[in-house]
């Protein structure tokens, strides 16, 4: 890894050691539901929602067995919740007592489930080394100019050639928790922040100060 990527992730870890997804789950069926929950939804929105709907709803065949009506009203908070609750039951079908895929093709064929969805549940159920560059991933990357690009697509793209495998996991759940508590789209900690040296945004904002004063 080079040293600059070697300085991002050694402060990410020391502000979340150990860092994972923050989406309640027990089950991988349950963690399939959360992630289709949480598209244009926080995981904390999620989590209260699941609190409830994850005591009865554990496996495919649960959600199969509910009253589609009740469980349309159990998710209601959520944005989007009548799309989803139609994709979570018609995915519960097609899954039946299968395992969950663990390929990106074989996920997107469920409902609902695009390529951020489908490497998200790869990266958490499998660990396989993909990065499901959200709105806080993206940001992060472009700020410390890891790359310089206006799609998240593109981004994740970018990330997983440029990081190496065995950083992937930091790299994920590390940037998102990151971007979330610390490097915020609005009022971002630059004060007590150890990378501003290093991030493109710091520093191009600081000269432009110095410009216009
Ligand atoms: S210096 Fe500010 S903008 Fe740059 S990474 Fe740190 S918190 Fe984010």
């Amino acid at each position: 890894m080079d040293k600059k990527l070697k300085k991002i992730f050694d402060y990410i870890e020391e502000l979340f050691p150990n860092p994972e997804t923050e989406l309640h789950y027990s089950t991988p069926f349950q963690l399939v539901v959360a992630v289709m929950l949480s598209a244009q939804a926080t995981d904390k929105q999620v989590n209260k929602v699941t609190e409830k709907l994850f005591q009865k709803v554990k496996t495919p065949d649960d959600v199969v067995s509910l009253w589609f009506e009740k469980f349309e009203k159990t998710i209601s908070s959520v944005n989007y919740y009548k799309s989803k609750a139609k994709h979570i039951f018609e995915t519960a079908e097609l899954l039946g007592k299968r395992k969950i895929p663990d390929t990106l093709e074989a996920l997107m064929q469920l409902p609902g489930i695009g390529i951020k969805t489908a490497k998200l549940i790869a990266h958490v159920l499998y660990n396989k080394p993909f990065i499901a560059v959200d709105t806080h991933i993206h940001r992060v990357a472009n700020r410390l100019w890891l790359v310089t690009t206006t799609a998240p697509e593109k981004t994740s793209e970018l990330l997983e050639k440029l990081i190496p495998d065995n950083a992937k996991d930091i790299a994920h759940h590390g940037l998102v928790l990151f971007g979330r508590y610390h490097c915020l789209a609005r009022n971002p900690k630059c004060d007590i922040c150890k990378l501003k040296k290093i991030c493109n945004y710091y520093v191009t904002l600081n000269e432009v100060k110095s410009i216009s004063k």
